[in-house]
């Protein structure tokens, strides 16, 4: 098993802003601790970022623009991403060690998804980059009329906690492979791989000041100052649906181009002619991976009547098998949420489900009496919850699972549909038919047919109503990072 002491030893006392290719201090002198919520041990000092340190990062990405980088070729940045996609792969365990200290998840699950899909990000779209296309078209008079592609210049990426590097890198690879030059300011709450990830950069070839970190807050602070930034031209953001908001206002008079992934409150629906054991174990990991603080978390159940009380016990045989503890222990499949202000967040909604009438806990609802310190909570089920209730309407971002149950597939989807939000869920049938029709009617930028979390990075990805603005993937990507512009050719 790591041992965290030593892993804690290995990290510098101080984390600077990565600046022009370059560790630094923020101008400010000011920093924050950054606590490993599974051990509360400080992490180190992180610098803490101000509109002066967003200054600096602009000028870096200028001249960066200026050189080389602003000149490149869709194949020479698709080498150097390639690069960096080869080097974080080698750094895999390194990583997945600072996110499971950063964040409490498991190292296993940083090791095998977070981390791997981060060095994915970066070969998949230097390899899309390559392939695209200029469309060209001849009109009626002779004239050529090119569509062509061009950076959109500085660009500011702002993310959150949940699935720190995978999220960020979900970004600056796109970013990157179209030309611009970026900033990047990750969740004050986790910023050591996106820290670490300098080192890559430089390693790799990129020319110091296409890629800039600047740590710190979001309101008030450096994420603010970025938005705020005349020179930055758009805002990747990805994180609450009242963040949206904010950034939005902030950004309105600026009007900058924006794409947003906000909150979400999936749902897993099981209709009674499903595979019931595949159904109920990836209901339960589709509600407690990451601690249940994913976007896309199945965090509602909802069963069809006949196969209610058959469900929901094997759901409760999975969450039994969880085992909830120290993330760098390689048994360990649930580890700490992100804080200890966000696990009071999560209690409040278990004290409100008890608190509600007609609610049953299932199981869970407590700060686990066997692990002292850290920011745990168990896993929880609840039962009895009415559709207007907050535990249904209100992102908890945590491992509470409610279940309701219905009775034919109108009332199913009137349910999955019935909140704010529209960013996924998982139908699980044997009826391809109703499979098909459920899909269509379900207002959620993701439906999973029978799995759950399966991912291709060419399909759109993204929330409708409240769940967010635009799609990121693929070419959806590639579009939000440029500039489309036309010439037209007299042709003699
Ligand atoms: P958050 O509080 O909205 O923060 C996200 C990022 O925005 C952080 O870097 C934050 O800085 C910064 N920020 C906050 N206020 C800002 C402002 N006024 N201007 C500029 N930047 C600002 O979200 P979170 O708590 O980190 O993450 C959880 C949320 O993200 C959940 O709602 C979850 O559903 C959502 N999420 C969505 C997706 C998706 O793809 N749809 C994926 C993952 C997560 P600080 O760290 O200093 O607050």
């Amino acid at each position: 098993m790591l041992n965290k002491h030593k892993v804690v030893e290995l990290l510098p006392a101080k984390h600077g802003h990565f600046i022009g290719g370059v560790y630094t201090e923020p101008k400010s002198g000011l920093t924050y601790d950054n606590i490993a919520p599974a051990y509360d041990i400080n992490l180190g000092e992180v610098a803490l970022g101000t509109a002066d340190d967003v200054e600096r990062a602009v000028d870096a990405a200028k001249a960066a623009l200026a050189g080389p980088w602003g000149r490149s070729t869709p194949s020479q940045r698709a080498a150097v991403l390639k690069r960096v996609a080869e080097l974080l792969a080698e750094h895999r365990q390194a990583f997945a060690r600072l996110e499971a200290l950063d964040s409490g998840k498991p190292y296993s699950e940083a090791y095998e998804g977070d981390i791997a899909r981060s060095a994915h990000n970066f070969q998949f779209f230097a390899e899309l980059t390559a392939h695209q296309l200029s469309p060209s078209f001849l009109g009626d008079d002779g004239t050529l009329h090119t569509t062509v592609r061009e950076p959109i210049g500085i660009v500011g990426l702002i993310t959150p906690w949940n699935l720190p590097l995978y999220l960020a890198t979900w970004k600056l690879a796109p970013a990157l492979a179209q030309g611009n030059a970026v900033i990047l300011k990750p969740a004050e709450l986790t910023p050591l791989t996106a820290m670490a990830m300098g080192h890559i950069f430089n390693a790799a070839g990129l020319p110091p000041g296409v890629v800039n970190i600047v740590q710190g807050f979001g309101a008030g602070g450096a994420g603010e100052a970025l938005v705020k930034h005349p020179e930055v031209k758009a805002i990747s953001f990805t994180g609450e649906t009242t963040t949206g908001e904010a950034i939005m206002r902030s950004a309105a008079p600026l009007l900058k181009k924006l794409s947003f992934e906000l909150g979400g409150k999936g749902a897993t629906v099981i209709f009674a002619d499903s595979d019931l054991d595949k159904a109920a174990t990836t209901a339960a990991r589709a509600a407690f991976r990451n601690q249940g603080q994913i976007c896309l978390a199945g965090s509602r159940l909802i069963v069809e009547r006949s196969v209610a009380p058959r469900v929901i016990e094997k759901v409760l045989a999975a969450v039994g098998g969880i085992r909830l503890g120290d993330p760098l222990d390689p048994m360990t499949t649930m580890g700490s949420l992100v804080s200890r202000d966000h696990r009071a967040k999560v209690a409040k909604f278990a004290d409100y489900a008890k608190s509600s009438p007609g609610v049953e806990i299932l199981c869970g609802g407590n700060v686990p009496s066997n692990l002292s310190g850290g920011a745990y909570f168990e896993p929880t089920v609840v039962t009895g919850v009415t559709q207007s209730s907050r535990l249904i309407q209100e992102e908890v971002f945590g491992p509470l699972l409610t279940v309701q149950i219905f009775d034919d597939e109108i009332e199913a989807l009137e349910l999955v549909n019935g909140t704010q939000y529209g960013l996924s869920c998982s139908v699980f049938t044997r009826d391809i038919d109703r499979a098909q029709r459920f899909a269509r009617g379900a207002r959620m930028g993701l439906v999973w047919i029978n799995t759950w979390f399966s991912r291709d990075l060419h399909t759109a990805f993204g929330g409708m109503k409240r769940s967010g603005i635009g799609r990121e993937g693929g070419q959806y990507s590639l579009d939000f990072f440029s500039e489309l512009k036309t010439v037209s050719m007299a042709m003699g």
